[in-house]
């Protein structure tokens, strides 16, 4: 899309561009397969020696579309869906590390992917080591080793709301000669966009803001394009030596700024073949028309929730990184300005067992696993999410035992309020 449009205009118009005569909407492809008209139009897509549609397990024009809105959000190069958001940690990931390799990872990360790092990864030879992302460069620089192929973090962490900083942590990268890899999720592009910041990846749960609506689990990789994989050659063999499950393509010379994607889709894609469903990629786009309007408001609602916990002498502490006293509040003036995301987490006096019975009072609020939708929802990760977690990881993850993750909705925010005072009162006197 033309380079000068703004967020708004692309959450809206942005992916499907209709030809003469075609939908104004963007169709759903509900197709396995595209035709071709000769034998070798189609053997040359399997080379990757032409672009187009042949299996939707590779790519789909509703897929394609939708990924490319994404894209053009974040001001990357090249963008995909997968089937889960994480899908897409596991594909962003693996595509560049294999047994043997190592990755640092920020450990205030979403529990399924402290899981997928610290246990299933595990499993596959790719050794992990989790940092504090608070510390300094120094600190996590000590957590590097020779064969360290890339550093993740969340820009902001579900569910602790830690900010990362993420020039400090595009630095230590690049120091070491790595991408940063960022999850996304609960900033979305209209509040951050860390590619400005120096990432080099992002990645999505587009089940969250994005879809908006809890409709439809997905996820999303996009590339900056920025990182030199070419510069680095002995350490991304995958991308600058030949591949022979393609005749021997080079990918970092042969697509250029699109590699990383074009690998991850042609190797990773064909082989373990996580894809989104084009429905559910229709889905999300409908989501991504007005993702910026959602986004505002969970924000300013998010805020008024914040304030109304942080003056109830009931509540005794707050995470949120728009309020001034926060930790965070200058390094979320600094990345996101306009705002930060609808999720507050803090901890009510009397711990776990007052927690419990305050959500089990909320009416308006559902206590469901979901979070960043339409509707408030509410969640005690220590007995939910983390679960499986034990309360050393727990805190390791930033998750204090008595942590509520409330992910406040675009209701009116006077109603969210007086279901949060109500609550409160029971689990009070009770
Ligand atoms: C939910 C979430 C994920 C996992 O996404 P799914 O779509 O549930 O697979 C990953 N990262 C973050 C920050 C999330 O909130």
């Amino acid at each position: 899309m033309d380079q000068n449009f703004k967020p708004e205009t692309i959450c809206v118009q942005g992916g499907w561009k209709p030809k003469k005569g075609e939908p104004r909407v963007l169709p759903i492809y509900q197709s396995t397969t595209f035709k071709y008209d000769t034998s070798e139009q189609m053997g040359k897509l399997f080379d990757l020696e032409d672009t187009g549609y042949f299996y939707t397990r590779l790519q789909n024009p509703t897929n394609e579309a939708v990924a490319q809105k994404i894209t053009e959000l974040e001001g990357g190069v090249a963008g995909m869906l997968t089937s889960s958001g994480q899908a897409a940690n596991f594909y962003a990931t693996f595509n560049i590390c294999g047994a043997g390799d190592h990755i640092v990872s920020a450990s205030a990360i979403y529990g399924g992917t402290f899981n997928l790092f610290g246990v299933t990864m595990k499993k596959l030879g790719i050794d992990v080591t989790f940092i504090d992302q608070d510390a300094s460069e120094e600190e996590i620089s000590k957590a590097f080793q020779p064969n360290t192929k890339l550093l993740f973090a969340e820009t902001i962490s579900n569910p602790s709301i830690q900010v990362l900083d993420i020039e400090k942590f595009a630095k230590i990268a690049h120091s070491h000669g790595v991408p940063l890899i960022v999850d996304n999720t609960f900033a979305t592009p209209i509040n951050c966009r860390p590619f400005k910041f120096g990432a080099d990846i992002v990645v999505h749960s587009t089940t969250k803001y994005m879809d908006g609506h809890a409709t439809s689990v997905g996820g999303c990789i996009v590339d900056s394009g920025n990182f030199d994989w070419m510069a680095h050659k002995e350490k991304y063999p995958g991308l600058t030596q030949p591949d022979p499950s393609y005749h021997g393509i080079v990918y970092a010379q042969k697509f250029g700024k699109a590699a990383y994607i074009t690998k991850a889709t042609s190797q990773l894609m064909r082989d373990l073949g996580s894809i989104q469903s084009p429905q559910n990629a229709f889905l999300l786009n409908i989501g991504l028309e007005t993702l910026h309007l959602r986004v505002q408001r969970h924000c300013e609602n998010a805020k008024k929730v914040a304030e109304y916990l942080e003056a109830n002498e009931m509540v005794a502490w707050v995470s949120y990184p728009d309020l001034p006293k926060d930790k965070y509040y200058p390094l979320a003036k600094k990345y996101f300005p306009n705002g930060s995301c609808g999720v507050v987490s803090f901890g009510l006096k009397g711990g776990r067992e007052v927690a419990i019975r305050f959500m089990d009072n909320l009416k308006l609020a559902a206590i469901v696993t979901h979070v960043a939708d339409a509707r408030t929802s509410v969640l005690h990760p220590a007995s939910h999410t983390h679960r499986q977690l034990t309360e050393e990881q727990l805190i390791e993850a930033g998750v204090q035992p008595d942590l509520i993750r409330f992910s406040v909705g675009i209701e009116n925010v006077e109603d969210i309020i007086r279901d949060i005072a109500q609550a409160l009162e029971i689990a009070r006197t009770k």
